[in-house]
């Protein structure tokens, strides 16, 4: 059964950074995806209590990449295993994964999508509204189109065609409103 995928926040740039946020319920599992840096503390435990969420409940976290405008709030769920292109994080247990074979949940994985920074990966969700990736590989719909962050835009470049490649109907990009890839238009 696909999973049920919703985005929490859509994520900005200014007035004010963060993340975009993302929350996907697959059987047992209750994810979030970029935990974010929020508007104002306690923003991310009110839009859960809205659908009916505690923070004791989400099962597992996991970061696109390592800065904090999208990591700042992965402390806040007691009960969650984070995690990042490397490894798994539960209580003082870490365990190395293979991205190829590393699924967060049933309908949930990660894909190698450097560019951004080194570590950047893009996770993918096969929810009931169709495939869904949640990428840094685009802050926003409109750009930037050449990222002021990445370490060789060839490589982010790389990284954003192998994102469309896999035909999502849904990006939900680093920092604005998801869009469909048609929708692209970078400045
Ligand atoms: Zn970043
Ligand atoms: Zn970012």
């Amino acid at each position: 059964m696909p999973a049920r995928f919703e985005v929490l926040l859509s994520g900005s740039v200014r007035p004010g950074v963060t993340s975009s946020v993302s929350l996907v319920i697959d059987g047992d599992s209750v994810v979030v995806i970029d935990p974010g840096m929020v508007h104002a503390k306690g923003e991310l435990i009110s839009e859960l209590a809205a659908r009916g969420l505690s923070p004791e409940q989400v099962t597992d976290v996991v970061v696109t990449h390592l800065h904090l405008d999208h990591t700042m709030n992965v402390g806040i769920f007691p009960n969650a295993t984070v995690h990042d292109f490397m490894a798994s994080y539960k209580d003082d247990v870490w365990t190395d994964h293979d991205l190829d074979r590393f699924r967060v949940a049933p309908n949930v994985y990660a894909i190698a999508t450097p560019g951004h920074t080194r570590e950047d990966i893009s996770i993918v969700v096969i929810s009931e509204a169709g495939m869904v990736v949640c990428t840094h590989a685009w802050w926003t719909r409109n750009g930037p189109r050449l990222d002021p962050y990445a370490f060789d835009q060839e490589v982010l470049e790389d990284s954003r065609a192998r994102v469309l490649a896999i035909g999502p109907s849904l990006i939900v990009p680093g920092h604005g409103a998801p869009f469909a890839p048609g929708e692209l238009d970078l400045a």
